[in-house]
């Protein structure tokens, strides 16, 4: 087992950005092949990613914002409960939310 789901959450937001050495992301995508949990928050960040993006396009309906993350925590739950661990990745997207409706707070 190469990387552990654990060094995988470390170098996700890496991986999203391509700010990754081509030998990690290979070791990344391999275990994502094979962990669904891992896959799992990948997506849920990623969202997050999307989501702040668009906001400089168009306006999320009210609302919408507190339904993804209520999303999001719930499936960060049940991934904590599965591996029992927490941590980098669901405070990175905790600390994304916060700057995001700062920043809406601020444009409006
Ligand atoms: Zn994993």
């Amino acid at each position: 087992m190469a990387m552990s789901c654990k060094e995988v959450w470390r170098e996700v937001s890496n991986y999203i950005d391509g700010m990754i050495a081509p030998e990690v992301r290979e070791e990344l995508e391999r275990h994502l092949a094979q962990c669904r949990h891992c896959t799992a928050i990948l997506d849920g960040v990623h969202n997050v990613i999307v989501l702040m993006a668009d906001e400089r396009l168009f306006a999320l309906p009210s609302g919408f914002a507190e339904r993804t993350r209520a999303r999001l925590e719930k499936e960060f739950k049940s991934v904590a409960a599965a591996h029992s661990q927490d941590g980098v990745v669901k405070r990175t997207v905790e600390i994304d939310f916060r700057a995001r409706q700062k920043q809406s707070r601020n444009g409006k």
